[in-house]
């Protein structure tokens, strides 16, 4: 509904634990704003991994019978938002296999750049694919691996792929966690007692009363068994690309990515917009959820009162029905409500993360003039936009990008803004302690570190067999 980069997926798993599917479906209720369309669990009792998955959110997949039948110490857990795929319950995670080293069980967050070259390949040689999804091709290249031991078969299989990928995969007896060489997408590693767990936010080992103990480091593999915990790193060196948009927009405030405290970053970038672009004005307004952070620092440091000019219902569901004679700006009222006595009269500095195709940027601006502001100027916390994400983050094509095909002053105009100003790349680069170079920010530059193939409709959309 609202015009934004869409989260890609959530890993999680544990070993150890006599509960493990009750604390990877925890787990994943805490992820859950990084994929809402399926959600599953994969659970073994060291015999035999059981696997159950469903549309829609972890609370309306998993019942308590359901989770009961998910017996076991050892569990892994996916929620989905579809990147590469369609959104359908077969290409819900975890993909479940059973093949020459036995049952395995795969959850996927990030996009493999070759997948469609690799599949065709396997294809060509007889490979009978099940499902949509870029993650099957590395379950293919698993099972036909030669290795004896199942992390030296995963390792295997990811030689020849590209791209992005934090895996967390369960036989029946161990937990694997990888992390492509290049760290796009994050997985971080947490105790709870005797257990091990792996989850793509911090946020998730809170819920649970883990303690995160470090970041799985880009390009090692982590076994997890009866043994303990084994590391290697069996990939050759490669350039460090973090995404940066985990810490403008979809990591959740409080969690730790890459290390630093999401909300501590977040709130830097809106003290350094505060520095960049100041303005005149009398309120900070924040558009809720996503924009709150960025406001707080820059009301701090420009001296301004925050103020929660907008009101979010965070009930709505997917789909409402709407009256037949059509209300104006209906999808954005029904989730955002201005308040009149915040706004009305005021120059109101309006703050945001994004601005993807600027519709619903432009429909806010004009409900906030609706509701007395006197001026509004927008300030979005990161760079413009202007090329997509091959990495595992949906985004629509450069060409729907309006930051990719207008200047900053012809967007102020579509918006309906008494000014625009977005933050610099070196203000963003500079509010993040890990070295600047170290971040992937091709979504702004449009300079990619790794190649994709350049047919965007089969990169981005495998095509459905199913
Ligand atoms: S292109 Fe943008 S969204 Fe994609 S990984 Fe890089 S920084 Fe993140």
């Amino acid at each position: 509904m609202f015009d934004k980069l869409h989260e890609e997926c959530g890993v999680f798993g544990i070993h150890g634990h006599p509960e493990a599917s009750k604390m990877a479906y925890l787990g994943l209720y805490a992820l859950q704003h990084r994929g809402q369309e399926s959600a599953g669990i994969a659970a073994s009792d060291g015999e035999r991994l059981i696997a159950s998955r469903g549309m829609g959110y972890v609370a309306d997949v998993f019942t308590e019978a359901e989770l009961g039948r998910l017996q076991g110490s050892l569990a892994v857990g996916h929620v989905r938002y579809s990147t590469a795929g369609a959104s359908k319950l077969v290409n819900a995670q975890p993909i479940l296999i059973d093949c020459v080293h036995g049952q395995i069980a795969l959850c996927h967050n990030g996009n493999l750049v070759n997948a469609t070259e690799l599949r065709e390949e396997l294809v060509a040689d007889g490979a009978i694919f099940q499902t949509s999804s870029d993650s099957e091709v590395i379950l293919h290249l698993y099972a036909r691996s030669k290795a004896v031991r199942p992390e030296q078969a995963v390792i295997e299989a990811l030689a020849p792929i590209r791209g992005a990928f934090s895996l967390v995969l369960a036989t029946a007896d161990r937990v694997i966690a990888v992390r492509d060489p290049h760290g796009f997408r994050p997985l971080a590693l947490g105790r709870l007692g005797d257990a091990y767990v792996v989850a793509s936010e911090t946020c998730a080992m809170d819920l649970i009363g883990a303690t995160w103990i470090r970041d799985v480091e880009p390009g090692e593999v982590l076994v997890i068994d009866a043994a303990g915990l084994r590391s290697e790193k069996p990939f050759g060196p490669a350039t460090l690309s973090h995404c940066i948009f985990e810490h403008v927009y979809f990591a959740r405030p409080d969690s730790y990515v890459v290390g630093e405290s999401v909300n501590t970053v977040r709130t830097a970038f809106g003290r350094q917009l505060a520095r960049e672009s100041g303005v005149p004005a009398d309120v900070v307004v924040p558009v809720p959820d996503s924009g709150v952070c960025a406001a707080t620092g820059f009301a701090e440091e420009a001296g301004l009162p925050l103020r929660m000019g907008l009101i979010r219902n965070h009930y709505v569901g997917r789909t409402f029905i709407e009256p037949q004679q059509s209300i104006r700006h209906f999808g954005v009222k029904v989730k955002l409500n201005p308040v009149r006595s915040i706004l009305g009269g005021q120059r109101v500095v309006l703050i945001d993360d994004s601005i993807v195709r600027g519709t619903t940027s432009r429909k806010i601006v004009r409900m906030i003039k609706a509701a007395g502001a006197t001026e509004v100027h927008v300030r979005i916390s990161c760079p413009p936009t202007i090329s997509p994400c091959y990495y595992g983050v949906d985004t629509p094509r450069r060409s729907e990008l309006i930051a990719a095909t207008h200047t900053i002053e012809e967007i102020q105009k579509y918006l309906g803004a008494d000014s625009l100003q977005y933050l610099s790349m070196d203000g963003m680069l500079n509010a993040v302690n890990a070295h600047r170079a170290h971040y992937c920010t091709s979504c702004y530059t449009g300079h990619y570190p790794v190649p994709f193939p350049t047919d965007h409709s089969r990169q981005v959309q495998l095509r459905l067999i199913t």
